[in-house]
């Protein structure tokens, strides 16, 4: 086999990424366009709710209260929910988590689902700290509440509950990660949503491993291990 052809036979395996931010900073938008361009599997607690919301399901009812409010939903739920939602996420794919961990909680579990799977993650942070760039994810959040039929973006005191709620709650973790040595990769998620793209692309191809190379990874695993 000519090395060409051995090239072109290895697949880049896509690095496992936590899209982190506050409500607004483009969690969704960049998820789903890194789904399209490298078939990744994204797993939105938000969408998730939404959607058992529409089925009416007791778990969707339970939770809107929660999400009119502004408020996160208690982490019983959330687990729950992720646990069932993983064991349907076919091995091997790349996967984006979007909104998930949120709390402590939830970030043990995480951590634990990722050491089970024997796979390592990039933790993607698009940051708001100062009030000027606050300010502008709350327009963002107003904006789309004009199309998008989300009631908790329709609402200011919701969104200042979301917005506050991330920051007592949820940016914690990133240096609950980073005190593990975790690295973080952080960008103003005040930008144009192509530069930030871009910007995200970066990582992806910098973290991406050969299959080949994760094979033999394995096999050293196995190897250790017998
Ligand atoms: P955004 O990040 O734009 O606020 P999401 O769709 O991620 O939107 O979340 C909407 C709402 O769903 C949150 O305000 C919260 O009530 C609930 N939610 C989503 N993910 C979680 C989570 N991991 N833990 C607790 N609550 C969550």
């Amino acid at each position: 086999m000519t090395e060409s052809f051995k090239d072109k036979e290895a697949v880049q395996q896509c690095p496992n990424i936590v899209l982190f931010g506050p409500p607004g900073a483009g969690k969704g938008e960049q998820g789903c366009r890194l789904a399209e361009e490298y078939g990744y599997v994204i797993l939105g607690t938000g969408d998730l709710f939404r959607k058992n919301l529409e089925n009416k399901t007791p778990l969707g009812i339970e939770a809107k209260g929660y999400m009119d409010k502004g408020e996160l939903v208690p982490d019983e739920l959330v687990i729950l929910m992720v646990e069932e939602h993983l064991e349907t996420i076919p091995e091997g794919a790349p996967l984006i988590f979007d909104g998930f961990p949120r709390t402590e909680n939830q970030r043990k579990l995480f951590n634990e689902f990722m050491e089970k799977r024997g796979e390592e993650f990039e933790v993607v942070a698009l940051t708001a700290y100062s009030a000027e760039e606050v300010d502008k994810l709350i327009g963002r959040l107003l904006g789309r509440g004009k199309t998008s039929g989300r009631s908790d973006d329709q609402n200011e005191n919701t969104i200042l509950t979301r917005i506050s709620n991330y920051e007592k709650q949820t940016g914690p973790l990133l240096n609950n990660w980073e005190q593990e040595g975790q690295y973080v990769h952080k960008h103003s998620a005040i930008g144009k949503i192509e530069d930030i793209q871009e910007w995200i692309q970066g990582i992806v191809k910098e973290y991406s491993k050969r299959v080949e190379d994760v094979l033999s990874e394995d096999t050293a695993k196995e190897e250790t291990k017998s």
